[in-house]
């Protein structure tokens, strides 16, 4: 299973990548988690890439590649993956057929999570994460077992970028530059949308079954 989890931010795509992976056995790949973890150690590329993920802005595609291209080199990776957030440009979804195309290798399936706007906002502002595990929780809709703590001790912290205007801001890029992969992927017959207003085991569901078809 080689395939992409699209969708605005707050969709649901780490939460549902990460119920995928367990299914399926294969790795999850995420730029976001990875752009935090580089700019958490202070290397050369969370350097470069900080200013673009506080305003909520992309990180350049040039640097985001780079960061693709050595993941999906580790051996964990031949196995499959989800990619959870990449690709978001054009660009970057040409540089990964092209990545893949290297190897004799292409994508299974792209899977796009659609959730209204208003319900975004809801989702981004209320997640709390663990720096720890990379676990991801919601005040209301997933709440940790206690108040600020994940299951795995660490204490839970608020994305900087999960702002109510920095969500907006977000969404526009969203719109602006990341929607026109949706053309791109169903040109290419490997689309498949999937409502994520339902609950998470809900929306797990409907991507599970959106694969079957793609298997098919
Ligand atoms: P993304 O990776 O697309 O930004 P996440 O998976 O991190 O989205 O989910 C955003 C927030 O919404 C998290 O706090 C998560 O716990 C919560 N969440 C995820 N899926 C659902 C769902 N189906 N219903 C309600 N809340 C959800
Ligand atoms: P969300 O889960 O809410 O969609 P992510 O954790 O995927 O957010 O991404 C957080 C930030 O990391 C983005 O706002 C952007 O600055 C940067 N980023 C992540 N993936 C990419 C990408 N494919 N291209 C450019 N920037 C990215
Ligand atoms: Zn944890």
């Amino acid at each position: 299973m080689r395939m992409v989890l699209m969708g605005p931010p707050g969709a649901g795509k780490g939460t549902q990548a990460a119920a995928i992976c367990r299914r399926y056995g294969v790795a999850h790949i995420s730029t976001g988690d990875m752009f935090r973890a580089a700019m958490a150690s202070g290397s050369q590329v969370g350097a470069k890439a900080k200013a673009y993920v506080d305003r909520g802005e992309l990180v350049p595609d040039d640097v985001t590649i780079g960061i693709v291209r050595e993941r999906l080199s580790q051996p964990d990776a031949t196995n499959g993956f989800v990619l959870d957030g990449f690709p978001r440009t054009v660009p970057q979804a040409l540089g990964l057929d092209e990545l893949l195309a290297g190897s004799g290798l292409k994508l299974d399936a792209v899977v796009l999570i659609e959730v209204p706007e208003a319900e975004l906002v809801r989702r981004a502002v209320g997640r709390r994460v663990c720096p720890r595990c990379n676990r991801v929780w919601h005040l209301e809709f997933n709440p940790p077992p206690e108040p600020g703590t994940c299951s795995c001790g660490g204490e839970l912290t608020l994305r900087p970028d999960d702002t109510a205007e920095t969500v907006r801001a977000r969404l526009a890029v969203y719109r602006e530059r990341t929607e026109a992969l949706k053309d791109y992927y169903a040109k290419a017959g490997i689309l498949r949308v999937v409502d994520g207003s339902g609950s998470p085991q809900e929306v797990e569901a409907l991507i599970a079954g959106a694969l079957e078809r793609c298997s098919e």
